[in-house]
């Protein structure tokens, strides 16, 4: 091999010099940019005429149709990018279980102190204490009730969605290969259990695209005992004298308190929807959990309803597990979704102490950029 001299040579000036053809090419590159209507049709004509890098020119001219799709470019290949996905999806899925978030575990503390000391009371919130510190020492799940894996993930238009819910299958198999989720998902019809937590819904994902370029999933693990006392009414209730009105709200939240005394795992957490369909009832009720634990609800109606409920639930002497005690609710979170005339639902989800939400941002290439709780 020659040694460098600094100068170039005619063969490097050959190679340097762009291919046949190439003008044309390009022209061609410019006119399908201008006609597609999706970037990803551009890169991919691009592509197919080969000689220089895929850029995607509608950016660069100002004339970007797709704008999140350009503006959140994967700079590492596909499969990279997919595999970074995963491992997120992993890490949030072991952090979830292992760990309570930090405005719940505040709210549990609270509660211990409120408990009269030498209690029954105090003694279950001591083991629950207990259980939450030794989870996240040995990064095990919280607790044996692995519940339903639900993902909520918001994200920016033309994100791929059918690749991300491939990416949460797999990091809830891997996951649950690890032991960071218990073998807890199985067949409705059979009863089977498969040992990887995948089924028909299970994991479930909600999408939901907004017009920020940033990408979130939030996850909550819903136990199955906390799940049995959600409840749904539909007022009028001549049973419990509760009318469409507020008041009538606040008395069917109550007796769904009442109902899950001693079960579901107490001290509890309710998220409740007024209003919607039975279906988006009960979905709207779930999304409640999302909201960390000391906000406040900014529709002063549905604020004065959350705090109000938390009291009396609290001074019913319900107590965690049903034991007795000061602390029957670690909080309430209303929303109302628009009814029907006919129809006036109002939703209960219950969640138990075992509240293990999570949730991060992710970068472009799919790596956790940020912890939201
Ligand atoms: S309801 Fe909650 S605390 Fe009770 S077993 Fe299920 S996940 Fe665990």
């Amino acid at each position: 091999m020659p040694w460098p001299t600094g100068t170039v040579t005619s063969a490097e000036k050959a190679a340097q010099r762009k291919p046949a053809g190439w003008a044309k090419a390009r022209a061609a590159a410019k006119a399908a940019v201008a006609a597609a209507d999706c970037v990803r049709n551009v890169l991919r004509e691009l592509r197919g005429m080969g000689g220089f890098t895929p850029v995607c020119l509608r950016k660069a001219s100002g004339k970007c149709v797709s704008a999140t799709r350009v503006d959140t470019p994967r700079r590492g290949s596909y499969r990279g990018v997919m595999n970074a996905l995963q491992a997120s999806l992993v890490e949030l899925i072991r952090r979830t279980s292992a760990e309570i978030p930090d405005d719940v575990n505040r709210a549990l503390i609270a509660s211990l102190e409120r408990e009269k000391k030498g209690t029954i009371a105090e003694s279950a919130l001591k083991i629950i204490e207990r259980n939450i510190e030794l989870a996240k020492r040995k990064s095990q799940p919280i607790c044996q009730d692995t519940g339903s894996v639900i993902f909520y993930v918001d994200c920016p238009v033309g994100f791929d969605q059918i690749a991300c819910e491939e990416a949460a299958r797999a990091a809830v198999k891997e996951a649950t290969a690890k032991g960071f989720l218990r073998q807890n998902s199985v067949d409705s019809l059979t009863g089977k259990n498969d040992g990887t937590n995948l089924g028909p819904g299970a994991p479930t994902v909600h999408f939901h695209q907004h017009r920020s370029p940033e990408t979130a999933v939030r996850l909550i693990l819903k136990g199955g005992g906390c799940e049995n006392v959600g409840a749904q009414y539909s007022l009028p209730n001549e049973k419990l004298h509760a009318n469409r009105d507020l008041d009538g709200c606040r008395r069917a939240i109550l007796d769904a308190v009442l109902q899950a005394q001693g079960k579901g795992c107490g001290p509890g957490i309710l998220g409740v929807c007024i209003g919607g369909d039975r279906a988006t009832g009960y979905e709207f009720s779930k999304q409640q959990f999302l909201r960390m634990l000391d906000d406040r609800n900014p529709h002063p109606d549905l604020d004065a309803l959350e705090q109000e409920i938390l009291k009396t639930a609290n001074d019913l002497g319900i107590g965690p597990m049903g034991f007795g005690g000061r602390t029957t609710l670690l909080g309430v979170k209303i929303c109302a979704a628009n009814r029907v005339p006919a129809s006036f639902f109002v939703s209960v989800s219950y969640m138990c102490w075992a509240y293990r939400r999570q949730g991060v941002t992710l970068d472009a290439e799919g790596r956790i950029h940020s912890w939201l709780y």
